[in-house]
């Protein structure tokens, strides 16, 4: 009987903590998230401190390069139209053929995206669709769910185990993910169509040729496809022949 009031007590503080079914802006797909806004972004400014401590030697080094990755964020962000986000934009001068956006619009963008990034537009590609699976809450998403099963197993093992639950460790999945968050953890296929889906709409908003999308995402496949950067972008976003298909659709929809 005393597991159950801890159940009751664990269940309870998970309610609390503000979980519940959302919209996501523009594709009003429902989404579960168990982190309130407040929580995510301050994760996200906690992660993106440790980012700026790992890497600082390489931070916003190339000026040529950081002032472009600015013009060009900002333009996205004033698209965006999000005033509960306090947007950063940095380069880390690193050949690696990434980027990413922590909660609250913390943007990093590596040196080693302009291989596959040849223009504006072309970059603009990369910056947006990272912000879109910031806007759209995708981390936490996948915190959340992280956090579901985390409790499932809690739960679980109380009952068959008859053992304490170890609260820490669930609350240490969905609060404790900081560099981690952004930087390993792969996105699904729905969450990357979702990104693409987003950013055109922010590209084009932003008076960017969504044209390009499709180039810049064929330089990517013919980079990453050489052994030395295999493992960058395309193990955290994983690329398929929809998000061509998507990206064309929204070409042929939008012609110009
Ligand atoms: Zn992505």
């Amino acid at each position: 009987m005393r597991h159950f009031y801890k159940i009751v007590i664990f269940v309870s503080i998970f309610l609390f903590v503000g979980c519940g079914f959302h919209k996501v802006q523009y594709t009003n797909r429902t989404q579960f998230i168990s982190l309130s806004p407040s929580q995510e972004v301050r994760l996200g400014l906690q992660a993106s401190e440790q980012i700026k401590k790992k890497n600082r030697d390489f931070l916003d080094r190339d000026r040529e390069f950081l002032a472009r990755v600015k013009n060009i964020g900002r333009r996205i962000a004033k698209a965006a139209n999000r005033d509960d986000f306090n947007w950063e934009f940095h380069t880390i001068s690193k050949d690696i053929l990434n980027a990413f956006c922590l909660p609250g619009g913390k943007v990093f963008v590596y040196s080693g995206i302009l291989k596959a990034a040849h223009n504006d537009d072309q970059l603009a590609t990369v910056i947006s669709h990272e912000i879109a699976h910031a806007i759209a809450r995708h981390g936490a998403e996948r915190a959340s769910m992280n956090q579901v099963l985390g409790i499932g197993g809690q739960v679980l093992s109380i009952l068959v185990s008859n053992k304490a639950p170890i609260y820490q460790d669930t609350f240490a999945l969905a609060y404790g993910f900081g560099t981690n968050y952004a930087l390993m953890m792969p996105y699904s296929r729905t969450h990357e169509l979702e990104a693409d889906k987003i950013g055109l709409i922010l590209m084009k908003k932003a008076g960017y040729d969504t044209r390009e999308a499709l180039k810049f995402w064929e330089n990517m496949s013919k980079v990453s496809g050489r052994p030395k950067n295999a493992n960058d972008f395309f193990s955290t976003h994983p690329n398929n022949k929809k998000r061509v298909e998507q990206i064309r659709k929204f070409n042929e929809k939008y012609a110009r």
